[in-house]
């Protein structure tokens, strides 16, 4: 995954790619992080070979993306590596790059409105199908189609209102709203 395939791509996906290939996942996680009583050059001196395994790591591009979607990395703070980066190098980035991050955060979020406006019509859908187009090619009572219709159309509306709750719960609206 390049770097401009990285930025059109979804938060799952990149996770994905990073559980795949990333080279630290067989590693001490420690290692990309300062000790809290590390001294700066033994730090350094870390963050260099951490900074080299980042360089090779198949997953770096995914990486870079998620970290900067997340926030990690501050100006002042000589912390961490993150795809190859310290975190004031993250900073300034995320600072380059607000508008294309803000727009990838929003639509991550909204990866639960992309699925509900794609269940809605094909609910719509189903409910005005003839009984022609829902038997497929196989001849079966109307009865039988009907319930079969019936029981999808219930399905969908399920899961609509599950998704529906679910993200009314994330925006602390409660079950009720
Ligand atoms: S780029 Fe570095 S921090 Fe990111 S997954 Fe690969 S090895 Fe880990």
């Amino acid at each position: 995954m390049t770097s401009t395939q990285a930025r059109h791509t979804r938060r799952a996906v990149l996770q994905s790619a990073i559980d795949a290939g990333a080279r630290c996942a067989r590693m001490d996680s420690d290692m990309w992080f300062r000790a809290d009583d590390e001294s700066t050059h033994d730090w350094q001196t870390r963050r260099t070979t951490a900074q080299r395994i980042c360089a090779g790591c198949p997953a770096r591009a995914a990486c870079e993306e998620l970290a900067l979607r997340n926030g990690d990395g501050e100006p002042e703070v000589d912390d961490l590596v993150r795809a190859g980066y310290t975190g004031p190098e993250l900073a300034a980035i995320r600072t380059h790059q607000e508008r294309h991050l803000a727009a990838a955060v929003a639509a991550d979020q909204d990866t639960d409105g992309r699925h509900l406006r794609d269940l809605t019509v094909l609910v719509q859908t189903e409910a005005i199908s003839s009984l022609d187009q829902r038997q497929h090619g196989v001849r079966k009572s109307p009865a039988k189609v009907q319930a079969e219709q019936n029981q999808l159309v219930r399905m969908l509306a399920a899961r609509i209102n599950e998704i529906r709750t679910a993200r009314r719960a994330r925006a602390g609206w409660g079950v009720a709203a």
